[in-house]
């Protein structure tokens, strides 16, 4: 193509601003398509994470779907598709656990570290593609295994893949195959408790408790009192399940950016406190920004530490401000990290104090109270 886009990572108050918006794999897809697939109309575009192929290709004249499980990767979509003039309403976003309806002459996707979610993705589009749609995804040459052509070769039909260019490859396929079942969500019992949790393809941890989180369920909050605490950064809903056990009468709100951990930890408190389903609300959403200000009592959070691929703290930063904003005065943000990690300092700048609640090897539990 000879238009130029300005392309734009998202949050975008980061430090760190050289990170693009795009990557090789995405030029490699839009070449391949380019060359081989030039009078495709309608493309399904999974897992474009800041819209870098919605962009290219809406601006080409096609009909574009999105599925993401990102709530972060839409708004950055629609963000980028604005910033050149693009019509922000051309393309139809759907959820991860969305099964489209619509015709697609064209699948693109990026392919997902995690297998797991691949093989989701890939036996949901069993269900629906009409047979003989070329499915064609792009990655980093580092993430495209014989796992990887298997799973095509499994739920979609023949498979190659590409030369590498750029450190990028292709897997390019043809939808020939019958109807299969995602194995998703899969659940696990936690040791020691009565409780089962349940895990969407792209959960945090879907294979067993996270060690951070096995620890902090040391150092949750007990008591019959009525209190208002968010789970930040959710996932499977295992911190908040766990202190509404000890916590009775606690209201609780969950938020995560991704789609897959909302309905996960909705599933989870479903299954195993269904009765408390009313004292809850679920939020897709980016850190706190759908919370009002000192509306809460408590803010429980095992941060994340990367983004795609790039490891940055920027997320924990922001959730740490946004936790501030939230809590009534006298009220507590308790938080798990590796101990490697400067969050004792970060909060001790933000809240003007910062208690360690307990320790081991490899994490620490820090309490900080808005004052
Ligand atoms: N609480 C779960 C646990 O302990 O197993 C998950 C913790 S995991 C370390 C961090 C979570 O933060 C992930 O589920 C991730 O999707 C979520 N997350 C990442 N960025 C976010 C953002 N901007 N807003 C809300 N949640 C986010």
């Amino acid at each position: 193509g000879t238009k130029n886009f300005i392309l734009e990572r998202f949050p975008l108050d980061q430090k760190n601003r050289s990170l693009q918006a795009w990557d090789s794999a995405d030029e490699y897809l839009i070449d391949y398509i380019n060359e081989h697939h030039p009078n495709c109309q309608n493309i399904l575009l999974l897992n474009d994470s800041f819209g870098a192929l919605a962009c290219y290709f809406t601006e080409q004249g096609k009909t574009c779907s999105a599925i993401t499980d990102s709530y972060i990767a839409q708004q950055a979509t629609v963000h980028n598709l604005i910033q050149n003039n693009l019509n922000a309403d051309a393309v139809t976003f759907f959820d991860s656990l969305a099964t489209p309806s619509q015709h697609y002459d064209l699948v693109l996707i990026k392919l997902p570290k995690n297998l797991g979610y691949l093989s989701h993705q890939l036996a949901t589009l069993s269900q629906f593609l009409p047979a003989n749609t070329p499915v064609i995804a792009g990655g980093k040459t580092k993430d495209v295994h014989n796992s990887t052509s298997a799973n095509f070769e499994k739920f979609i039909g023949s498979t190659h893949t590409s030369l590498a260019v750029k450190k990028s490859r292709l897997v390019i396929s043809t939808f020939t195959k019958t109807p299969s079942q995602s194995p998703y969500p899969i659940s696990w019992p936690i040791e020691k408790t009565d409780l089962t949790i349940f895990n969407h393809a792209n959960v945090f941890s879907r294979d067993s408790l996270d060690i951070g989180a096995r620890f902090f369920a040391n150092y949750l909050p007990q008591g019959k009192k009525a209190l208002q605490i968010v789970d930040l950064g959710c996932g499977n809903g295992v911190i908040g399940l766990q202190t509404l056990k000890q916590a009775p009468e606690a209201q609780l709100t969950f938020v995560d950016e991704s789609f897959m951990a909302i309905a996960s930890a909705q599933l989870n408190i479903e299954h195993n406190e269904s009765e408390k389903m009313a004292n809850c609300q679920f939020i897709q959403g980016d850190c706190l920004t759908d919370l009002d200000d000192e509306s809460q009592d408590m803010v429980l959070c095992n941060p994340p530490f990367h983004q795609l691929q790039a490891v940055t703290d920027h997320i924990a930063r922001q959730m740490f401000k946004d936790s501030y904003r939230v809590l009534r005065p006298g009220a507590e943000l308790r938080i798990v990290g590796n101990r490697h990690l400067d969050y004792h300092e970060q909060l001790k700048y933000l809240f003007g104090n910062c208690k360690l609640l307990g320790s081991n090897k490899k994490f620490v539990v820090l309490s900080a109270k808005k004052r």
